[in-house]
């Protein structure tokens, strides 16, 4: 990134779902190069500005993280108040992670109306077939995108930030014009395997609405 650059505009990203779902990890991949954490000891959040480098110029994206108290139930308001687009992420060998997405969901249109939502099913590198295929009724909503993940691999890290925001800046052919600084991955994901998580997963995008 060219320190030159503007960032054109930031957005206000909340990640949220159960607690050990790899939220943390995810922030943690990126090491863009202006970054910097805030600490919000109040709402006992973390926030990390990562920048994306796009063929529509620089986004910074302000990740709301929490600090772990989503393990003690419900976050709250003010963690939601004002947030633009969120990420609620499951994972994959952990029904229960998954079941509680609706309530995340829920508790995130509360405050937040209908923003972009990604949905992210997180560790598909020690996915289990039998515990994802459980929870296949995918409730699919219009602004919300479901996206197979492994933070510990790299593997589709960047697309819930791009599918963000080209619905935030408005741009179906926005796309990154260099990869943004991200830690060398913890584990190593083969094609044999990304090809089977994605069939899975296509059987649940193509599920009719229940
Ligand atoms: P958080 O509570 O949602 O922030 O979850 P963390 O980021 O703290 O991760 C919880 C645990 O899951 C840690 O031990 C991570 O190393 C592990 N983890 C995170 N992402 C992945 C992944 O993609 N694959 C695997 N196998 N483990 C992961
Ligand atoms: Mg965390």
């Amino acid at each position: 990134m060219q320190p030159q650059e503007e960032v054109k505009a930031i957005f206000k990203l909340i990640l949220i779902g159960d607690g050990g779902t790899g939220k943390t990890t995810l922030v943690k991949r990126h090491l863009t190069g202006e970054f910097k954490m805030q600490y919000n000891a109040t709402l006992g959040v973390e926030v990390e500005q990562l920048l994306f480098n796009t063929n529509r110029g620089v986004f910074r994206i302000d990740v709301w993280d929490t600090a772990g108290q989503e393990r003690y139930g419900g976050l709250r308001d003010g963690y939601f108040v004002q947030a633009q687009c969120a990420i609620i992420m499951f994972d994959v060998a952990s029904s229960n992670t998954y079941n509680n997405v609706k309530r995340w969901h829920r508790d995130l249109v509360r405050v937040c109306g209908n923003i972009p939502i990604v949905i992210c099913g997180n560790k598909v590198d020690i996915m289990h077939k039998k515990t994802w295929k459980k929870g296949v009724d995918f409730d699919r909503k219009t602004n919300i995108y479901l996206i197979e993940m492994s933070a510990k691999s790299n593997y589709n890290v960047e697309k819930p930030f791009v599918y963000l925001l080209r619905k935030l800046v408005g741009d179906p052919s926005l796309q990154l014009v260099q990869s943004p600084a991200i830690q060398p991955p913890k584990v190593v994901f083969t094609d044999e395997m990304s090809r089977q998580v994605e069939s899975l997963f296509n059987e649940a995008k193509s599920k009719p609405l229940p």
